[in-house]
């Protein structure tokens, strides 16, 4: 039996069973076995979640015939996909069809059932992450039952399993809502710590994304604005394939990412790098159909921490973050990523019930992490932070359930749709109690 790896290579499990299900059909038959026997059932995605949300125990179902568009629907302006669909497969299908996604992430490698799982997000617009664009999903239930919710049949079902961190059900197709294909134009320019954050509040309100770096041990910022073009797909600027290859691939993974490898073991030399990482990347404005400029390319693997705090302290969290970081002997190449999203009312969205701020922080996936990670942690949870479920945390059902006022909700609907815990595992024997 193959051993499971996510993407960071922080996390491995061993399943015992392994499947490719088709189709919905042959989930349940996967899920009744499971029950049968008094195991379990994961669905993994294509492991980009640093934790070990989606390690399997038991049987360990693969996402990979689970795959394309199931219907397009003009009027209502939604489509449906299969879940195991990855994001950049749909952002290329709809792209054909002339539709997009309203908002993403960074990349777009994920499958679409895991990217919501876990409540992925970007940054600006009008919906807060990806989850709060589904109007529709069919799942198998830990009873092994298929049942489809949307806002006319199970909607307290839809509602909740959004984002339902694979302890629901196993997610078969999601709808999502769509519009007509558009050009952003992303305007990239590097500031000053104290400007930047003069202007913040100013540039998150005209800009309708935007992307925050600060170099740590620096006084630099780099803000990456994107602003919604229309639909007029002959007004793109998008950058040249030397200029993508030069400046993204080969700058911020090739360079930063052999630096940073070099840098683990010279950490005194890293804020003197970060200041000259900082001014390489210079100003520079482009534009193209929204996916091509929302998502970039990771080649450098790392490790990521994520909080959402309310958007009203981000900036002081950002603050305090930076004071505890400097007044410590810690040295860290990688910039922390800031970025802002709208509540959404989806109850485990790290944006639900209220606007966010959300800080990333990285470390190279050869550098320690925990040290770093645990200075900042508890300064996050003190400002009632809320972590991504895919990125590295510390938190507990007990210290998780203060934080989200609709928690126990999750737990009843945990409750009546997988009583036996057929998708348990132990990250969510941790986050959601046994
Ligand atoms: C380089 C990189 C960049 C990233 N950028 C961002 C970003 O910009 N914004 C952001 O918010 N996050 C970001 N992430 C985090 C990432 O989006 C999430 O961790 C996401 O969950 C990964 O999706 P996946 O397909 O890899 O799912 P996995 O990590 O494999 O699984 C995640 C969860 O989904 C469940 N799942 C998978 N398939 C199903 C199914 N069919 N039914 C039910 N449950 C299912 C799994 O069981 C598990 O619980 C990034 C991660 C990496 C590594």
């Amino acid at each position: 039996m193959t051993t499971w790896t996510n993407w960071s290579r922080l996390e491995t499990a061993r399943p015992t069973r392994e499947a490719t299900p088709p189709d919905a059909d042959a989930v349940v038959a996967e899920v009744r076995r499971a029950l049968e026997s008094g195991s379990t059932v994961k669905m993994v995605g294509t492991g980009h979640s640093f934790t070990a949300i989606s390690a399997p125990e038991a049987t360990m179902l693969r996402p990979d015939r689970l795959l394309g568009i199931v219907s397009v629907d003009r009027d209502a302006m939604t489509v449906t996909a299969r879940a195991g669909t990855p994001l950049k497969v749909l952002n290329a299908e709809l792209e054909r069809l002339g539709l997009s996604l309203h908002n993403m992430g960074d990349i777009a490698e994920q499958t679409l059932a895991g990217a919501i799982s876990t409540g992925t997000h970007g940054t600006g617009g009008t919906a807060a992450g990806l989850a709060a664009q589904v109007v529709g999903l069919e799942l198998v239930t830990g009873t092994g039952e298929l049942l489809r919710a949307t806002p006319e049949e199970n909607a307290d079902i839809l509602d909740v399993a959004r984002v339902g961190l694979g302890a629901l059900g196993v997610l078969t197709t999601i709808t999502f809502r769509v519009e007509p294909l558009f050009v952003l134009e992303a305007v990239e320019a590097p500031y000053g710590w104290d400007e930047g954050l003069a202007s913040y509040d100013e540039i998150t309100a005209s800009a309708d994304h935007v992307d925050m770096y600060w170099f740590p041990h620096t006084d630099r910022l780099q803000i990456k604005q994107n602003f919604r073009r229309g639909t007029d797909l002959s007004v793109r600027k998008p950058l040249s394939r030397t200029q993508l290859l030069l400046d993204d691939r080969f700058l911020q993974n090739t360079v930063f990412g052999a630096a940073t490898a070099v840098l683990n073991r010279l950490p005194a030399a890293i804020p003197r790098f970060n200041r000259l990482g900082a001014r390489l990347l210079s100003d520079r404005t482009y534009s193209d159909v929204a996916h091509r400029v929302f998502v970039a390319e990771r080649d450098v693997v790392f490790r990521e921490m994520e909080y959402a705090v309310p958007r009203a302290a981000g900036l002081d969290v950002l603050r305090e973050c930076r004071r505890a970081l400097d007044a410590s002997d810690l040295r860290i190449s990688f910039p922390v990523e800031i970025r802002v999203a709208r509540a959404d009312d989806i109850p485990l969205s790290t944006a639900g019930g209220r606007d966010s701020f959300y800080l990333a922080f990285h470390t190279h996936r050869d550098a320690e992490h925990r040290d770093y990670f645990g200075l900042l942690e508890p300064i996050l949870r003190a400002h009632d932070g809320r972590p991504h479920w895919g990125k590295v945390h510390t938190r507990t059902a007990a210290d998780l359930a203060p934080a989200y006022p609709r928690f126990e909700e999750f737990l009843a609907l945990r409750d009546r749709l997988d009583p036996q815990r057929v998708f348990a595992n132990a990250y969510l024997r941790r986050v959601l109690g046994d």
